[in-house]
């Protein structure tokens, strides 16, 4: 077999002069009274363009992620309820303010939270939903704020791999009480690292606020530091590489559909492999090619994921279940989740991809595949 000499990547960005012209007057202008003059501009330019009222920009999502548990105030005497799809960060940032998870399955198509799952998981003790934008697609967000109303229960979205994505024509992550942000290397709009936290409430901002600048109360005392608080700020030269992303969201959500309704036209009706697509209600951001190896096909996933590497096309396995991991360690089954884990698929969709590699990745894995299955 002809190895496939080109590194096809997993994900990578969209990089123009205008991200060199921000990083570069960021890296000239960007100290003394300007020091955070990109951070303020970056804050305004993405709260406008989610629309919500509040922005604040932090060193990655994870932060964000953090000051959103802890301006919520959850603390050891709480439950959260979480879906189980994710990158580990959505629920470590939970048990950093000392909330309890609690898993919920997710939907097959989505990879979003059930619904149908989490008023059954709702204890005197239950706080919050934290709930995941998976791929760049949305949750049912109208049943996920009936149940919240209903029990009382606050709700963070995790948008972090949704910047671009609409539900409803409302951003991801501005229907809940507090979303958040990243903009780490493989996602949509990149900083290298990066992260941000939105709401509508004054009460909310100001606590986040306070505890990622180390909760300084300078009105008491010029230093003064009242309660235990975090460095999550953001350094100016990367926000001012975010800015310039931002600026240009729309023609990187373009690019994104580009691939993926490429990567849709070829694996339409694909024997081997189930590509998820959007659901109603959501206008994603085209992000992320995710889907299953269908039943049928009786290979170990991981072997084909390593073909596919030494073949230099970088495929990543489905999120281990979290509900699974040992800080964790829940062991009823989440039969949705846990089949992404042990059959899910992420295709190649770096923003570099031409329609040529997006061919080559398709015919690969085809021929991958059935290789895999005559060596049984
Ligand atoms: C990337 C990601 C995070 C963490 O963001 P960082 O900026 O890497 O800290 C959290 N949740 C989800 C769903 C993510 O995709």
């Amino acid at each position: 077999m002809v190895n496939q000499r080109k590194k096809i990547p997993l994900a990578g960005p969209f990089i123009t002069q205008k991200e060199i012209d921000y990083v570069h007057d960021a890296v000239v202008t960007g100290w003394y009274e300007t020091y955070d003059k990109h951070i303020r501009q970056l804050e305004q330019a993405f709260a406008d363009y989610v629309g919500a009222k509040y922005a604040i920009a932090t060193y990655c999502g994870t932060h964000a992620l953090h000051l959103a548990a802890l301006a919520l105030q959850l603390g050891p005497e709480d439950e959260v309820i979480v879906a189980d799809q994710s990158y580990i960060a959505t629920a470590h940032a939970l048990s950093y303010a000392g909330a309890k998870c609690v898993f919920a399955d997710v939907l097959p198509d989505t990879l979003c939270i059930d619904p149908r799952q989490i008023e059954a998981l709702v204890t005197p003790k239950t706080k919050a939903i934290m709930v995941v934008h998976f791929g760049g697609f949305t949750c049912d967000m109208d049943a996920v704020m009936n149940i919240a109303r209903k029990h009382r229960l606050a709700v963070i979205e995790d948008a972090c791999q949704a910047v671009g994505t609409f539900y409803r024509g409302m951003h991801a992550g501005t229907i809940g009480d507090i979303g958040t942000f990243s903009f780490q290397g493989a996602k949509i709009a990149v900083g290298g690292e990066g992260g941000m936290l939105v709401t509508n409430s004054e009460e909310l901002y100001q606590r986040a606020k306070h505890y990622g600048t180390f909760c300084r109360n300078d009105a008491i005392q010029y230093l003064w530091s009242d309660d235990i608080g975090y460095n999550y700020r953001i350094s100016n030269i990367t926000a001012a590489l975010i800015l310039a992303q931002i600026e240009r969201i729309d023609e990187l959500v373009a690019n994104k559909k580009r691939i993926f309704e490429s990567y849709k036209k070829k694996l339409a009706n694909n024997p081997y492999f189930e590509m998820l697509l959007p659901p109603v209600d959501c206008r994603p951001n085209y992000g992320y090619v995710l889907g299953y190896l269908r039943d049928e096909v009786n290979i170990d996933r991981d072997a084909f994921v390593k073909r596919m590497l030494d073949l230099n096309i970088h495929f990543r396995p489905g999120y281990p279940a979290m509900h699974r991991m040992p800080p964790y360690g829940q062991t009823h089954a989440l039969p949705n989740s846990d089949r992404y884990d042990r059959r899910g698929l992420v295709l190649p969709t770096a923003h570099s991809l031409t329609e040529e590699d997006i061919a080559v990745v398709c015919d690969t894995l085809n021929r991958s595949i059935e290789i895999l299955m005559e060596g049984k």
